[in-house]
Formats: C-alpha cells, structure tokens, sequence
C-alpha cells in the first residue's frame, strides 16, 4: 500500500478550505452585483459608503445554498436582517456580514486531516 503524501495532502485541505472561503464571500459580491441595494424589508437605499450595513439573507436559511441566479438571496440591512433570524429559533447562525459568518462556520475540513492519518495505519 502507497503511503500518504503528507504535504500533498495538506494542499489539498489548503485549496478546499480556500475554495470554501471564496464560495462563502463570492456570494456577498455577486448579490450586490445582482439586486439593487436596497433593503428588502424597510426599504431603505445603501452607497457605497454604508454598503457594509447592507447584508445578503438566505431565503432558505441554507447558506451553502447559493445558486446563480440568485433566487435564495435576498437584501436586507442588518436592523431587518437581525429581525428576520430572530424569527427562527431553529437558525442559531446569523449571517450578518462575513466577519459573523466566518466566525460561525466550523472548519468543515477539520475531520478530514484525522481520517486520512487513521486510514494510513
Ligand atoms: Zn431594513
Ligand atoms: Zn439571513
């Protein structure tokens, strides 16, 4: 049996957690992209000067659900935003802006490191 290259391995977790940070923060830009920024409660109109208060909802509360067109996203400010999830107490992770959501995400890759080195005995 081949022994595991390690430091092939851990290039692989390299890209795949990469790769996972950049689908989390595309969706942001491409949203913005996409929708007019407004926000999709109270209405308000964001610049690019307080775009940061403007955040992207997940209609279905999925957010690695994320399709092109764009039909889980939804625009809100974070006032409404916080209201909207405060509606769902079955959705503990908010997702108000990257900086909360990066936080919040577990490393989903942090298992896989383990089970590569069990299979290798
Ligand atoms: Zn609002
Ligand atoms: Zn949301």
């Amino acid at each position: 049996m081949k022994a595991i290259d390690n430091s092939k391995l851990d290039k692989i977790v390299a890209n795949a957690r990469r790769d996972s940070d950049i689908r989390k923060s595309g969706y942001r830009e491409r949203a913005l992209g996409m929708y007019p920024w407004i926000c999709g409660r109270c209405t308000r109109e964001f610049t690019r000067a307080n775009v940061i208060e403007l955040t992207v909802h997940h209609r279905n509360h999925n957010h690695d659900d994320n399709p092109s067109d764009g039909s889980n996203w939804e625009l809100l400010c974070v006032y409404c935003h916080d209201n909207e999830h405060s509606r769902y107490i079955d959705n503990n992770a908010l997702d108000l802006g990257a900086v909360k959501a990066a936080d919040a995400t577990s490393n989903p890759f942090a298992n896989l490191a383990a089970l590569m080195a069990a299979k290798k005995k």
